[in-house]
């Protein structure tokens, strides 16, 4: 197998998912973002982990996604987040995925579907946009909608949902704006319920607001990176503790490669592309096979500290396509000994995902869900 691999601390997810669940309560229903391949985690794996460990829900962005579970043998219901296309949706049906419905012709269009199928009551999600600027009706074109949808005469409402923009931010105005989207939302439901159709399982928060906003879990929360193990908005744990919600979290995946090669290298000689560093004095050369079409941003370097041996070690150079060079100095490592790109402490990694990305300008989600197709995702 190749050196470069992403480990999959199975126990860290299983920790992350009860600290979920016990911040809710028992009658609210957990629905598991595991969209993005389970943001780079693997999704079938994820998925079966999720609900052994009482999520209610999934969620994915594809129908492709979703189909992807149903093949792995998961039944609970799957939500679909995001739109798909009108030819994808005989396979929607086909895997019992729920779609969120934002408009009278996009439920048209999963209704033809369900007559496709041959089959009635199929639950349908209502997403009403309370100032996330994505997908959703107005609130005040929600009861309109719902009327709409149980007026296809095959599909059901079986929730109501919205999505928070700012719900990871501390910022007076942002706590606001949270505040208005959530009574946005309040009062679509009552809408649907004054119009005499039953909203069915409304829901709206995602990580941040399921641990910062108890009083908005309604029936269902719908967290995903705080199941990966980072907090929302990259927040430190000493945050939430002073919030009064400690929580602890364990970064579930590490990205590890092996020093293929150990070389020498002389002063004055310059590293890979663009010869952007020279070294000053003779030095030990540590090569790679890992690079950005791992998912080993360019932009990582220089600031990247890869962990052998427990002690953290610069990138020196551009980081190429398929490998990067570190440097060793005059630290004796043996060739393949482990090189820890990120990941939890006890990975030996010199940084989380979390802290790469504070010091690249991005967040997880976006680190963890790049790692390409070819690094094999080894659980733990
Ligand atoms: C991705 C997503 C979530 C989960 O978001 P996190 O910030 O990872 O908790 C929840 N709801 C919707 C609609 C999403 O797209």
């Amino acid at each position: 197998m190749r050196a470069t691999v992403a480990y999959i601390y199975t126990e860290h997810l299983r920790h992350n998912l009860r600290e979920v669940r016990g911040r809710i309560a028992p009658r609210t229903k957990m629905c598991v973002a595991v969209k993005a391949d389970a943001y780079g985690h693997g999704a079938v794996t994820c998925a079966k982990i999720a609900v052994e460990e009482g999520a209610d829900f999934l969620a994915v962005a594809a129908v492709s996604e979703g189909a992807e579970l149903r093949a792995a043998g998961i039944d609970v219901p799957v939500l679909l987040l995001s739109l798909c296309q009108p030819d994808e949706m005989d396979e929607l049906v086909a895997n019992d995925l729920t779609p969120l419905v934002c408009d009278a012709d996009y439920g048209d269009a999963v209704a033809s579907a369900v007559r496709r199928a041959g089959r009635q009551g199929y639950a349908v999600h209502l997403a009403v946009d309370t100032g996330m600027g994505r997908i959703g009706c107005y609130p005040r074109d929600a009861a309109a909608l719902a009327g709409h949808i149980v007026g296809t005469g095959v599909l059901a409402l079986g929730g109501m949902c919205t999505h928070f923009a700012v719900s990871d931010s501390p910022a007076p105005d942002d706590k606001t704006y949270t505040d208005e989207q959530f009574s946005r939302f309040s009062q679509a439901v009552a809408a649907v319920r004054a119009a005499g159709i039953d909203p069915g399982i409304c829901h709206c928060c995602n990580s941040a607001a399921t641990l910062e906003r108890p009083e908005c879990h309604l029936d269902m929360v719908r967290p995903g990176i705080i199941v990966y193990g980072y907090y929302p908005d990259g927040k430190p744990r000493a945050y939430y503790e002073r919030r009064g919600i400690p929580i602890d979290l364990r970064p579930v995946m590490a990205l590890v490669t092996k020093v293929a090669a150990v070389r020498p290298l002389e002063r004055g000689m310059s590293v890979s592309y663009g010869r952007t560093w020279a070294a000053e004095r003779d030095t030990t050369l540590g090569v790679l096979p890992v690079g950005y079409a791992d998912g080993l941003f360019r932009r990582f370097a220089p600031v990247m500290r890869v962990g052998v041996n427990g002690k953290p070690y610069p990138i020196r150079g551009r980081i190429c396509m398929d490998q990067c060079m570190i440097d060793l100095g005059a630290d004796a490592v043996e060739r393949w000994s482990a090189a820890v790109l990120f990941g939890p402490k006890e990975s030996g990694a010199a940084q989380s995902a979390q802290e790469l990305a504070d010091a690249t300008g991005t967040i997880s989600y976006e680190i963890t869900s790049a790692i390409t197709r070819r690094v094999p995702r080894l659980y733990l």
